[in-house]
């Protein structure tokens, strides 16, 4: 098997991408054990720091079992999961931690992503597939940059139908 490159330190996203372009088929970082930016091992889920992160402090709560997405999650795994954050947001309001501009965080975003294609266009990469859940230092207005105008521009009862 190809040699993989473990890191002893968190990626910029360019050299990250660098990295993804560089495993082998069928490879999952999130699988490797010896992955290094595991910060806390629970029975069913790691706590790691994101290899490439968005902010400082960035998160993820990664079930050991390679599973796609959110609803393939066990009960026990449930149940950790619920334990693990709470622990997590308790630890990090507690550790008063601060943004680059010295600003205290104190609010943060949970989110996972549904990609219909794990290939990435731009960079040519694929991107791994197992779920992972991110919790992140997030700050008020954050998404007004990229929020869009128009996106009040949808027909409400079009969608209603959907559901129907
Ligand atoms: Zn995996």
């Amino acid at each position: 098997m190809q040699q993989i490159n473990h890191h002893k330190k968190l990626l910029s996203r360019t050299e990250y991408y660098d990295w993804l372009k560089e495993l082998p088929e069928g490879y999952c970082p999130f699988c490797d054990t010896k992955n290094n930016t595991v910060i806390k091992t629970g029975v069913l889920w790691n706590l790691e720091l994101c290899l490439a992160p968005y902010w400082r402090y960035h998160f993820l709560l990664v079930p050991k079992r390679h599973i796609k997405v959110f609803s393939e999650i066990s009960p026990a795994e449930l149940t950790e999961f619920f334990e693990m954050v709470n622990s997590t947001m308790q630890i990090l309001e507690s550790a008063k931690l601060t943004h680059l501009n010295g600003e205290l965080i104190n609010r943060y975003l949970f989110f996972w992503r549904y990609r219909g294609v794990q290939l990435d266009p731009l960079y040519n990469v694929s991107k791994p597939n197992h779920f992972h859940f991110h919790i992140v230092p997030e700050k008020e207005h954050l998404w007004d940059l990229v929020a869009d105008k128009d996106a009040t521009k949808i027909d409400l009862e079009q969608v209603r139908k959907l559901f129907k």
